[in-house]
């Protein structure tokens, strides 16, 4: 989580690193900070709070060519204006993305040694050893590559030193961090939004790499110290894809964008009716999907889809819990793992999991060049774009479709499937403009609690659906399995909860409907999500169309998100970035 921007060159430091860090606060967003060199005296201001706290601090036209910045979703202490980074002890000042597991066994260490520290972070314990190894070998390239040896778990730092006024040093294990090679100035951050106000072009740091950074040069180090080449990669999309385009929110215009990816998607991956991805799901006699959150609910639907057109065993787990289950390993089993960012910690420990014991891999993926894409031995891009809200929409829908496309490759029903997807986008756009979101959102917005029930497949959206609703509008949500609900957590059901049912699947969609009576009749009220015509069992309706039991799934993506946007939107939540959360969740 977080976001680290480091900067140095010709210009004002202080607003190139505020444009690049604002464009990573949906990364984490409790506190910020900013370090930065005027005089050859290192200034240090940090601030509790959103960005906004800090830049009220702030001098933009302070003479500074060089600093670093952090904006923080705290792991080690609480989000106060001490624990914020950056962090500094003796010459060394850092910020950092990631969690230090053995910060404890360091400090005791270091503070044998004299240091003091001020803050609850395990930051400031990686600021004090890189100091004492800097101070042991006069040389800052070997105390960082000596830290990287004693450090366990996971970095990315951007670091200045007192004794190299023109120079900012970097470098990562399993926390991104990304170059931008600019004219007279570059610049260090977590994501490619952080770059694109001073250049497209950039390099990408694999674990243990270390690169120095001046204005007008960058070296890059392996961690024994020899000089690496690096290649330099360009960022093609305009920058107009991390702008909201006129939209209030991110999340409404990703959203809205959904359409176009479908679309794409069918551009990219299918050739007239045919499916082109060439990955052959069919070799595997196991299936193991592995992911978290949302990506685990499209890996939900993937199982349905595998299941129903490949007839392969398919379980999805979270990757936080895969890592630590047992798990049967053979060469017949293939592991999928689906991220937006492609940087989930959890999910990339399974990945190297999977990789040490011999499991084929396939990463289904949105971003390019990261560590899940650049590891995996497989990777297919959900080409879905930067996505910034922190509650995912485009990306999840995204996974769905590929997820679709690698199940019906070669399938009898393909040609027939690939017709109807060619549809999906325009009923997609209706969907979106056919309803009054927000007349609906007013009926839940008051409640304290909201049920998502479904049956099968109506199941595995329903958990999508009840977890847009919880991250964005803070209103407790759980999805059910319709036909569970009796054997206990009906008791919790009264005229004072709120009912979302989804019923798409017309083979199971009458013991959804039953179990929806028994709820009626603790006089809970009911939205439900339908292609069932002329039906009685809802008080309220969103009907969308009918256009195959394989499809009609991703037809209620849509508007539940809708209503959670709407609910959130009432509420005045903070819709692009709910309180706890981040973006791209680089810790375990
Ligand atoms: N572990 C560090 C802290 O709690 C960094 C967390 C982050 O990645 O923002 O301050």
């Amino acid at each position: 989580m977080c976001g680290i921007v480091g900067y140095v060159g010709d210009k004002k430091a202080i607003s190139k690193i505020m444009t690049g860090l604002r464009s990573l606060e949906y990364r984490g967003y409790d506190s910020a900070g900013i370090a930065y060199i005027k005089d050859g005296i290192v200034k240090i201001i940090k601030r509790e709070g959103p960005i906004d706290n800090l830049d009220k601090k702030l001098n933009y036209d302070e003479v500074t060519n060089i600093g670093i910045s952090h904006t923080r979703w705290s792991t080690h202490g609480v989000a106060n204006d001490i624990n914020s980074h950056p962090h500094r002890q003796g010459k060394i000042t850092i910020v950092h993305n990631g969690i230090i597991e053995n910060y404890e066994s360091l400090k005791k260490n270091l503070t044998s040694l004299g240091y003091i520290f001020k803050s609850n972070t395990d930051t400031e314990v990686a600021s004090a050893l890189i100091d004492n190894l800097y101070k042991e070998t006069g040389d800052m390239l070997l105390a960082i590559n000596k830290a990287s040896g004693m450090l366990e778990g996971s970095y990315a730092f951007n670091i200045i030193n007192d004794d190299y006024p023109d120079t900012v040093f970097g470098t990562r294990k399993d926390s991104p961090l990304i170059v931008g090679v600019g004219q007279n100035e570059n610049i260090l951050a977590s994501d490619i939004p952080a770059i694109l106000h001073i250049t497209n072009k950039y390099v990408v740091l694999n674990n243990y790499d270390v690169v120095v950074m001046k204005k007008d040069k960058l070296t890059f180090y392996n961690k024994d110290n020899e000089e690496v080449q690096k290649d330099i990669r360009e960022f093609l999309d305009s920058p107009e894809v991390i702008s909201k385009n006129g939209y209030e929110h991110y999340m409404l215009k990703e959203i809205n964008e959904q359409a176009e990816i479908v679309k794409k998607l069918l551009k990219l991956y299918t050739e007239g009716n045919k499916v082109t991805l060439s990955f052959d799901l069919k070799k595997y006699k196991t299936i193991d999907i592995v992911a978290c959150g949302s990506a685990s609910f499209a890996g939900q639907l993937g199982k349905f889809y595998i299941e129903k057109f490949l007839d392969i065993p398919t379980s999805v787990t979270f990757a936080s819990e895969y890592r630590y289950q047992k798990n049967f390993f053979d060469k017949d089993k293939l592991v999928i793992l689906i991220s937006q960012s492609g940087e989930t910690a959890d999910t990339l420990a399974v990945l190297k999991l999977a990789k040490e014991n011999n499991v084929d891999t396939l990463a289904i993926v949105n971003r390019k060049d990261s560590s899940i894409a650049r590891e995996a031995d497989n990777v297919i891009y959900t080409e879905a774009g930067i996505e910034i809200s922190v509650a995912t929409t485009k990306a999840y829908l995204a996974q769905v479709i590929v997820l679709l496309l690698l199940a019906i490759r070669e399938n009898e029903n393909e040609s027939k499937i690939l017709d109807d997807l060619k549809i999906l986008p325009n009923l997609i756009t209706k969907e979106i403009n056919d309803y009054d979101y927000e007349l609906l959102a007013k009926l839940f917005y008051k409640k304290e609690n909201v049920f998502y029930l479904g049956r099968g497949v109506d199941y595995f959206l329903a958990m999508e659906g009840s977890l847009k609703l919880k991250e964005i509008s803070y209103i407790h949500s759980e999805a059910f399995a319709a036909g569970e609900l009796k054997h206990g957590s009906i008791s919790l059901v009264d005229e004072n909860f709120g009912i979302i049912a989804v019923v798409t699947d017309k083979n199971i969609g009458n013991k959804t409907i039953s179990n929806l009576k028994e709820v009626s009749a603790r006089n809970a009220k009911i939205l439900t999500i339908t292609n069932i015509k002329d039906e009685t069992f809802s008080d309220y309706k969103i009907e969308i169309d009918d256009i195959s039991d394989i499809l009609n799934p991703l037809l209620a993506i849509v508007p539940m998100q809708l209503i959670a946007y709407n609910i959130a939107k009432l509420k005045k939540c903070n819709i692009d970035k709910p309180r706890n959360l981040a973006k791209s969740v680089t810790v375990e």
